[in-house]
C-alpha cells in the first residue's frame, strides 16, 4: 500500500521540528518498505504572508484527499496584530474532520530531569465541545457579552461525544492491560459533568477486563502532582483535559516531551501538545521529541485503521528509536539536559529507526 501524507509546518519552531519528524518517519517507512508521498500544504503565518490568510480556502479539500497529516504548532497569539485573514486554523480542522479525541501521553525517562519517575499516563481528552468557544457551536461562538460588563461562556457536553470518547479510553486501557479514571466535577456541574460521568460509567461497564474509577478534577490535580504513578488512562472533558495534560507534561520534563494525536472516525492528525514556542524559535534548540512521537502515533493509528502491519512496524520503530535516543543521552536538546541541536537529535533518531527495523 502507498500513502499520501500532508505536511503543514506551522509557525516559529514548527519549521524546525516538523521536518525532523518527517525525516524520522521517512527512515522508518523506507526501512519497512512502505511508500509514502509527503505533500506540503501552506498554513499559518507563511500562508498569510503569501495569500492573505492563515488557512487558504482549499485547505480542507486538500486535507480530505489525504490519508493523514502532520500539523506543526500555530503561533496564533501573534495573529492579533494581523488582519482579518489571520485566525487559528486548528479548531476549524479538528471540527471539520470530527477529530473528537485528543490522545496525550506523558511518559517520564529516568535520565531526563523531571519531578517524578515512572510516570506513564495517557490522557484522552475531548476535543470539539466543552468550554472551547471556537468549536462548540455550529454557528456563532460559545462566548458572548450581553453588556460591556458581563461575559458569558457556554460549555457544551453531549452524550454522543462523552460516550465515544470513553470508548476510546477503554480501548486504550484494554490494550495496556489497565485502568481508566474519569475526571470531572459532577458534585458542582451536576448536569454537564453528571452526563459525562454517566456515559463513562456505562461504556466502562462494557469492558470487563479494565478497572474504572472517577476522581473530581481538583482532587485529580493534587493526586497527579503528588503521585502520578497511580494513574493509567484518563478520560476527561476538553478544558479540564487541556490544563491537566500540560500539568502531566510538566511532571515529566516539559512541553518538548508532550506529543498528541487528534483522531476521529475517518481521519487523524499528528499535532504535538506544545505551542509554537516563539521564545526559542530560530535557535535550533527546540526538542523534536513531541512531533516525532505524534507522527509515530499517526502511523500506528493509520496502520490499525487499514490493517497494514508494515505501518505499525514503522511506528513502533520510531517510538523505539526516540526512546533509545533519550536513554543513551548522547544527542539531546538543551531542555533535556543535552547540547544537541534539533537537527542533530532528529538525525540520530532517524538513523536508529532504520537500524531497529533492520535488526
Ligand atoms: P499555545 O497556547 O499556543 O499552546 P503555550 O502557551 O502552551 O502555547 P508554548 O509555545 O508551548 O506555549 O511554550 C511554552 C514553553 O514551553 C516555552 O518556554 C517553550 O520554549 C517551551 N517549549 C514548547 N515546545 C517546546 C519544544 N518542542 N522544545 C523545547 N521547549 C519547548
Amino acid at each position: 500500500m502507498s500513502y499520501r501524507l500532508g505536511v503543514l509546518l506551522g509557525d516559529d519552531i514548527g519549521p524546525e521540528v516538523v521536518p525532523e519528524a518527517i525525516t524520522v518517519a521517512k527512515a522508518a517507512l523506507d526501512a519497512v518498505g512502505v511508500a509514502a508521498q509527503w505533500i506540503d500544504i501552506p498554513i499559518g503565518r507563511a500562508a498569510y504572508d503569501a495569500t492573505g490568510t492563515t488557512m487558504p480556502a482549499d485547505t480542507i479539500d486538500r486535507l480530505a484527499a489525504l490519508d493523514g497529516w502532520v500539523l506543526g504548532p500555530i503561533g496564533h497569539q501573534a495573529y492579533r496584530e494581523l488582519g482579518e485573514g489571520a485566525f487559528n486554523p486548528h479548531p476549524i480542522i479538528r471540527k471539520h474532520f470530527d477529530l473528537y479525541a485528543n490522545i496525550r501521553p506523558a511518559l517520564s525517562y529516568a535520565n531526563v530531569p523531571s519531578l517524578h519517575d515512572g510516570v506513564d499516563v495517557l490522557i484522552v481528552r475531548e476535543n470539539n465541545e466543552g468550554f472551547q468557544p471556537d468549536r462548540n457551536m455550529v454557528v456563532g461562538e460559545g462566548e458572548f457579552m450581553p453588556s460591556e460588563d458581563m461575559a458569558l461562556s457556554i460549555r457544551v457536553i453531549t452524550r454522543k461525544a462523552s460516550a465515544r470518547l470513553a470508548r476510546i479510553a477503554c480501548e486504550y486501557a484494554e490494550a495496556r492491560g489497565g485502568h481508566v479514571t474519569a475526571v470531572h466535577k459532577d458534585t458542582v456541574f451536576k448536569l454537564g459533568c453528571g452526563l459525562f460521568a454517566e456515559e463513562c460509567r456505562k461504556v466502562a461497564g462494557e469492558f470487563p477486563g479494565i478497572t474504572f474509577d472517577e476522581v473530581m478534577v481538583d482532587t485529580f490535580a493534587l493526586k497527579l502532582a503528588m503521585n502520578p504513578k497511580q494513574f493509567d488512562v484518563v478520560v476527561i472533558t476538553n478544558l479540564f483535559g487541556d490544563i491537566m495534560s500540560d500539568l502531566a507534561a510538566g511532571l515529566v520534563g516539559g512541553l518538548g516531551l508532550a506529543p498528541a494525536l487528534q483522531m476521529g472516525p475517518k481521519y487523524a492528525m499528528a499535532q504535538a501538545a506544545h505551542g509554537s514556542a516563539p521564545d526559542i524559535a530560530g535557535k535550533g534548540v527546540a526538542n523534536p521529541y513531541a512531533l516525532i512521537m505524534s507522527v509515530a502515533m499517526l502511523l500506528d493509528w493509520l496502520g490499525r485503521q487499514r490493517g497494514d502491519g508494515a505501518l505499525i512496524l514503522a511506528a513502533s520503530a520510531m517510538d523505539g528509536a526516540i526512546k533509545e535516543t533519550i536513554k543513551d543521552a548522547k544527542t539531546l536538546t538543551p531542555d533535556l539536559g543535552g547540547t544537541a541541536s534539533t537537527g542533530e537529535m532528529g538525525r540520530a533518531v532517524a538513523a536508529r529507526a532504520a537500524s531497529l527495523v533492520a535488526a
